[in-house]
């Protein structure tokens, strides 16, 4: 045994590993040389404890080299035909996979929805009306006949342009959910209880609090003794639910055409505590929504007797409820559809 021996055992190794292709060429290779019972080099190690005592040092640190070199070796072509082994572009699936982006509701159909489930759970029914209206239904059966001055406080997208009084009557976008009220009571006896939402048109123009068409939820409730108590207390509930108990609430007389007495609702500023702030006009409160009870010529118009029914009716904005809920302070976020603001939802 010489170092010559060793350098042939090297030359071999090489020549044999650079043919190497697979896992199995590799491992017979280690075996060959490596193996702890035929492997060459092992049989050398073994052979380098026979040696002249003079020679053995210099043997040894040879032979223990030549290990350490093929064993590096084999490591670093196990790695290589490892990486060769997946194609570039390959998925590598012990990776956690990515999660493909979903959408999600839009804020006004979540505020929608929980309006309807708030109601949904005290009984009422859910209902949609036509947007395409008739001035009979969108105005006059709700106590607004020709010339009545409340008209003015609805600026009215007509359809066909006919001035309502002054010859058949227009057609017209709705300009509240309140027409389904005429067109449900018109076909339905009571007990009523029924809350409609849906979209309706106004000739306003586009700002931070205005757009020409938004949402409302109307609700109407018929049966006898109906009472003005049972409209604050429903509508305090619904208000405690949808701000999640945090809120006052405040009713205010107000003037509606189609109710009598009329009550505007308000809650304490969600933006300063009912503090006062700009956004309140420092008062501490905001409007919420308007309600009544239903005026005894709206039950004229749809056959019911006033003298043994009563009702209240409400209705509230959608986005307005958005606003507040989720404190935004410009309306047209809501419709510009920039995923920016919209993702942010639900909050
Ligand atoms: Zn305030």
């Amino acid at each position: 045994m010489t170092d010559a021996d060793i350098a042939q055992l090297r030359t071999e190794f090489q020549q044999e590993l650079a043919r190497v292709a697979s896992e199995s060429d590799l491992q017979a290779i280690r075996d060959k040389y490596l193996g702890r019972k035929s492997g060459a080099v092992t049989a050398l190690m073994k052979a380098v404890s026979t040696a002249p005592a003079d020679l053995k040092p210099v043997l040894g640190k040879l032979a223990n080299e030549l290990k350490q070199e093929l064993e590096a070796l084999l490591a670093e072509k196990k790695a290589l035909l490892g990486a060769s082994k997946a194609p570039v572009g390959a998925v590598d699936i012990s990776l956690p996979g990515r999660t493909p982006p979903i959408g999600h509701q839009h804020p006004l159909t979540i505020v929608r929805e929980q309006i309807e489930g708030i109601f949904t759970r005290m009984g009422y029914q859910v209902l949609e009306g036509p947007e395409v209206e008739d001035d009979y239904h969108n105005f006059e059966a709700l106590n607004m006949p020709a010339e009545h001055p409340a008209r003015d406080m609805q600026d009215t997208l007509y359809l066909d342009g006919e001035i309502p009084g002054q010859g058949r009557p227009a057609t017209l976008l709705r300009t509240h959910t309140s027409p389904m009220q005429i067109r449900y009571m018109e076909t339905h006896q009571p007990p009523v209880r029924i809350i409609v939402p849906g979209k309706v048109y106004r000739r306003d123009d586009l700002d931070l609090t205005h757009t020409p068409m938004f949402q409302q939820v109307e609700g109407l409730v018929v049966g006898e003794r109906i009472t003005l108590a049972d409209l604050k207390g429903t509508l305090t509930t619904f208000l405690h639910e949808l701000f999640e108990n945090r809120t006052q609430v405040l009713f205010r007389p107000s003037f509606f055409p189609y109710t009598e007495p009329s009550v505007e609702v308000f809650i304490g500023c969600v933006f300063c505590g009912a503090k006062g702030c700009p956004v309140c006009k420092r008062t501490g409160w905001l409007e919420i929504l308007g309600s009544g009870m239903v005026h005894p010529r709206v039950f004229e118009a749809v056959g019911y007797d006033p003298e043994r029914y009563t009702g209240f009716a409400f209705g509230v904005g959608i986005e307005r409820v958005a606003l507040l809920k989720y404190g935004v302070d410009d309306i047209r976020l809501f419709y510009e559809n920039d995923l920016r603001f919209l993702e942010q939802f639900p909050l």
